[in-house]
């Protein structure tokens, strides 16, 4: 992924960049001076992306090609972390793409992507192990989790609109002020969601990498391997979190800019 396009990803619509560019003809210095940090802020969240992205990338690359002494594949590593922790309703299964491992906690499925699955790296592992942490996660009714799940639906109700109520209130921003606001509240759930994730998603990590030492998956020369791995996964997470934050800050000065004419 090239920068630019990594920088368009994070950025709200051009569309709404435009309007926004629109009605901040009338601004006041303090707000332009706003508008200048947000941007500053948009920047670094976006190079972080950028670093974490190729950063993740060349690790999985290097450890995809360490296999493990043991010879054991994602499958294996899964199915014996959720037998370790007397979990025997839970599918391993093998799934496509390219980083689509994820745990599936309506069907109880661990979904791990073909090179994941049937790989014996020492990346591989670590990931099967951080989804298996997800389902073990959901087996012990891990608070963080579940307020995760009950989100969801939530989210993926909102989420079809939010642009679009984002982008109407922008426009009809001097008639009807309220609808932004409606907008900013929806995206805020995103927002917290992201946030949500962060503990669910270090626990996971924090779960796999405990039993991948305990179990004598990995060794003492290996272990610090799966360590960097699933820590550059996670900050993905964190750089995520940011982006959506930073976002919901630029909403919210476009909303309190109209306020103050
Ligand atoms: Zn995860």
């Amino acid at each position: 992924m090239t920068l630019i396009s990594f920088l368009a990803s994070f950025l709200p619509s051009g569309e709404i960049i435009l309007q926004a560019n629109y009605y901040g003809n009338g601004q006041s210095s303090t707000q332009m001076g706003g508008t200048v940090l947000i941007w500053i802020l948009f920047g670094f969240i976006a190079l972080a992306g950028w670093i974490v992205q190729a950063q993740l990338q060349s690790r999985f690359k290097k450890y995809s090609s360490l296999s493990l002494r043991n010879g054991m594949t994602g499958k294996d590593v899964a199915e014996k972390m959720l037998h370790d922790h007397g979990i025997y309703d839970v599918q391993v299964i093998s799934t496509r793409g390219h980083l689509t491992d994820h745990y599936n906690p309506m069907n109880k499925t661990i979904n791990l992507s073909e090179p994941v699955y049937s790989g014996t790296s020492v990346a591989a592992a670590a990931v099967a192990a951080h989804e298996t942490g997800h389902a073990v996660q959901h087996a012990v009714s891990y608070a963080p989790l579940k307020m995760r799940s009950a989100l969801v639906p939530v989210i993926s109700a909102t989420s079809r609109w939010v642009m679009w109520v984002i982008l109407l209130g922008i426009i009809m921003l001097q008639t009807f002020p309220a609808l932004l606001w409606v907008g900013i509240a929806m995206f805020a759930l995103t927002t917290i969601f992201s946030f949500v994730t962060l503990p669910v998603e270090k626990n996971a990590t924090n779960r796999a990498l405990a039993w991948l030492s305990n179990a004598g998956i990995t060794d003492v020369s290996n272990q610090s391997q799966a360590v960097d791995a699933l820590r550059w996964a996670g900050y993905t997470y964190v750089v995520a979190a940011l982006g959506s934050l930073a976002t919901l800050i630029y909403y919210i000065m476009i909303a309190l800019g109209s306020n103050r004419r």
